[in-house]
């Protein structure tokens, strides 16, 4: 694997994630006392929004390791969403191999151009 490109989970990005996924949580809550007695549609709309955006900051920001082959791939953010979550492992199929397995989560050091 690329180790300009990629480097393992350290603490900082585990902060960082976690800093996300409190904000997100905060909107929710915030959002519900506000929003959901009266403008319920309203609420499931932000809810839907935040999500988004927070799928779409990980698909961009983290890249899977396949313990079978040891090849780098990201995933599509469709992918990212649905796919089965560990601690640090994401249940995917490595294009490498062909292969369903628990990956290792990697930090993309440098937001890359897709080439999609
Ligand atoms: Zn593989």
């Amino acid at each position: 694997m690329d180790k300009n490109k990629y480097w393992e989970i350290t603490r900082s990005d585990w902060y960082g994630t976690s800093q996300v996924l409190f904000v997100f949580i905060a909107v929710i809550m915030i959002s519900s006392v506000f929003l959901l007695a009266r403008y319920w549609y309203l609420w499931i709309m932000i809810i839907a929004g935040v999500l988004v955006l927070l799928v779409v900051w990980h698909a961009k920001n983290f890249s899977y390791l396949c313990p079978r082959c040891g090849k780098v791939f990201e995933v599509s953010k469709l992918e990212d969403f649905i796919s089965p979550n560990g601690v640090n492992k994401k249940y995917l199929r490595c294009p490498g191999c062909g292969k369903r397995a628990w990956t290792e989560v990697l930090r993309i050091k440098e937001k890359t151009v897709h080439k999609k």
